[in-house]
C-alpha cells in the first residue's frame, strides 16, 4: 500500500514540478520584457502589446519544443517495442532466459525466477519485458499532446501574473510593481518546488528568485540602453 501511494506521489510530483518550472519560465521571461520595455520608455500600451505578445510566443515556443521533445522519446519507445516483439518472435526461448537473468540479478532464485518469467510471458510477454527489461512503465508513457499543452498552460500561468499587474499597477510605480511583485511569487514558486521535490524550501526559494532577479536587471539595463541611444 505504502509502496502504491509513493508511486503516485513520484508521479505527482514530477508533474508538479514541470508545472512549477514551466510557470517559472512565463513569469520570468514576462515580466523581464516587460520591465525592458518599460525601461525603454514605452507608454503602458506597448509595454502590454510587447507582453501579450512575449506570452503567446513564450507559450508556443514550450509547447512546440515539449511536442518534439516527447515525441522523438515516444518515437523511441515505439522502436524499443518493436524490436521487443520481433526478437520475442525469432527466439522466445532465449526471451525468457533473459528476463530469468533480470530477476535472478533482482535477487530472485535461478528456479524461481525461470518460473516467474515463464508465467509473465504466457500471460503478457511483451508487457513484461517492456517494464521489467526496457524499463517503460505504463504510467510514464510519452504523451506528446499532453506535455505540450500542460507545458503552454503553465508558461501561459506564469506570465499572466506580471500582465495583471501591469493593468493594475499606476504608471509611475509600473517598473517597481512588475519587478517586487514578480520576485516575491518568484520565491513563493521556487520554495513550492523545493517543498515537492523534498528538498531545502530557503534553497530552492533563493535559487529562482536570484536568477529571476538577474534576468529581470539585464532585460531592463538592455532596455534602457536601447531607449537612450535609439
Ligand atoms: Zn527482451
Amino acid at each position: 500500500m505504502a509502496r502504491h501511494t509513493e508511486r503516485h506521489r513520484t508521479h505527482r510530483i514530477g508533474w508538479l514540478r514541470a508545472t512549477v518550472l514551466g510557470a517559472n519560465d512565463g513569469l520570468i521571461s514576462t515580466s523581464s520584457l516587460i520591465l525592458g520595455v518599460a525601461a525603454a520608455g514605452s507608454d503602458v500600451r506597448g509595454i502590454l502589446t510587447a507582453g501579450v505578445a512575449g506570452l503567446f510566443a513564450g507559450a508556443a515556443s514550450m509547447a512546440a519544443g515539449e511536442y518534439v521533445s516527447v515525441s522523438s522519446q515516444a518515437d523511441t519507445e515505439r522502436a524499443d517495442l518493436d524490436r521487443e516483439r520481433q526478437e520475442l518472435a525469432s527466439d522466445y526461448a532465449a526471451e525468457g532466459r533473459e528476463l530469468a537473468g533480470i530477476y535472478i540479478h533482482r535477487g530472485l532464485t535461478p528456479e524461481l525466477a525461470r518460473q516467474v518469467a515463464a508465467q509473465l510471458m504466457a500471460h503478457d510477454a511483451l508487457g513484461a519485458h517492456a517494464r521489467d527489461e526496457l524499463g517503460l512503465a505504463e504510467l510514464l508513457a510519452a504523451r506528446p499532446v499532453q506535455a505540450a499543452l500542460s507545458s503552454a498552460a503553465s508558461f501561459a500561468a506564469g506570465a499572466m501574473f506580471p500582465l495583471l499587474v501591469v493593468t493594475l499597477a499606476p504608471p509611475p510605480v509600473l517598473t517597481l510593481a512588475v519587478s517586487a511583485s514578480s520576485v516575491c511569487l518568484l520565491a513563493l514558486l521556487g520554495a513550492l518546488a523545493a517543498r515537492a521535490g523534498g528538498a531545502r524550501i530557503s534553497v530552492g526559494a533563493w535559487r529562482v528568485t536570484l536568477w529571476g532577479a538577474l534576468a529581470m536587471a539585464a532585460t531592463t539595463g538592455a532596455g534602457a540602453l536601447f531607449g537612450a541611444t535609439g
